[in-house]
């Protein structure tokens, strides 16, 4: 925290701030300004960006598309700073929070790989505060979700917990005592990659039998579709409900056909269930947290699918009988717990900031793009700016 010698030493309040965004939570959510900050969930198709009180109310929520995997890492980072600026035009920002679909480092400074995007060892937290100046946080994406779960949803209240997102993948995170635990090198919770079943079906991770080939969106689907392209019985219903199209065959419309009674359906999600209990059996194993939080958009499908999980956790659970069990639950937020959850954990590094200091950031902003853009302009004539300092 910031010291009378850091203050003397740095010159400067700000980067007293900005060095506390270091590699832990030094501040406790207690002690954080309650001012809104902004959260912004990137994920494989669409950028969320909401401004979020200190109670977890979102005051207002943009939404875009994430820019495509071969765009250069410029191309996010311009659209984050015009999705703040857009907000911050109307709401002070104190903070931004960022929950990425991807492997953040320990210092939750650079995020080491996305599989969406085109960033490897990107030095996200400090671009964007160079561009925003106000102080950046950068996380994984289910680290954020399981923070706001436990902040403001389905984990008040528990000390431990641990968090599984069943989308496309699975994405987990786990949370200790008020902390988000990242691990020494910040990539903890990656529980979709732990074997399952030896030598089952080929994981886009090079690797064969993870746990998200058998319990996620995925799975849903592939097997569903599988079943439809063998022409099986049990799957006239559905060819029926997409007119003999199986690529329309989706996570969401399983889920409404199974609420309708469908029989495949319905097992199909029993199935995803029970692996999900499995895995959480040996999670517990691990970690003997109190509480598991199901989200991500496959838990839309509720009992039909928490409650094979808790029979077959039971079933798995090392030691059952003699010990206490933890509660599997399903998460509260939706979609935006991501973004809330990196709004939240923002707070820990906010610091009061008035909209006039915004107004010449932009103002900054503009300038910069105006300069660039004279930049090119010359280049391209074989010129050079005057100020321009190359020999
Ligand atoms: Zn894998």
């Amino acid at each position: 925290m910031s010291t009378y010698r850091d203050l003397a030493h740095r010159g400067s309040a700000r980067g007293t701030v900005l060095r506390t965004v270091g590699s832990r939570e030094r501040r406790s959510h207690l002690t954080a300004p309650r001012v809104p900050t902004v959260g912004i969930d990137i994920g494989g198709t669409k950028v969320m960006a909401g401004v979020v009180d200190a109670d977890g109310n979102i005051l207002e929520k943009l939404r875009t598309e994430t820019p495509d995997k071969s765009k250069s890492p410029k191309v996010v980072e311009d659209t984050i700073v015009e999705l703040v600026l857009d907000l911050s035009d109307r709401h002070d920002v104190h903070a931004v929070g960022i929950g990425a679909a991807g492997w953040v480092d320990a210092h939750r400074a650079r995020v080491l790989f996305a599989p969406h995007l085109a960033w490897r060892n990107e030095p996200l937290r400090d671009a964007l505060q160079a561009r925003l100046a106000v102080p950046v946080m950068v996380d994984n994406d289910a680290n954020t979700a399981a923070w706001a779960e436990w902040r403001f949803g389905a984990g008040r209240g528990e000390d431990h917990l641990v968090m599984i997102t069943l989308g496309t993948g699975i994405g987990g995170a786990i949370l200790e005592d008020g902390q988000v635990k990242r691990g020494k090198f910040g990539v903890a919770g990656e529980f979709g990659h732990m074997q399952v079943v030896p030598g089952g079906h080929r994981c886009p991770c090079g690797n064969r039998g993870c746990w998200e080939q058998y319990s996620s969106g995925n799975a849903l689907v592939r097997e569903a579709r599988e079943l439809a392209a063998a022409d099986s019985p049990v799957a006239y219903n559905i060819i029926e409900r997409v007119k003999g199209h199986i690529p329309d065959i989706t996570g969401p419309l399983i889920t409404e056909l199974a609420r309708e009674g469908d029989a495949m359906c319905i097992e199909l999600l029993q199935d995803i269930g029970q692996w999900l209990g499995v895995g959480i059996a040996n999670l517990a194993a691990a970690l003997d947290p109190s509480c598991f939080v199901v989200g991500g958009g496959v838990s839309a499908a509720d009992d039909l699918l928490i409650g094979p999980a808790r029979d077959a956790f039971r079933r798995h659970l090392t030691g059952r009988g003699y010990r206490p069990e933890a509660r599997i639950t399903r998460a509260q937020l939706g979609p935006e717990a991501g973004m809330v959850g990196a709004a939240d954990l923002a707070r820990l590094v906010a610091r009061r900031f008035r909209r006039a200091n915004r107004r010449r950031v932009e103002r900054y902003e503009r300038y910069e793009r105006y300069a660039q853009a004279f930049r090119n302009g010359a280049q391209a004539l074989g010129d050079r700016t005057p100020e321009d300092p190359r020999p």
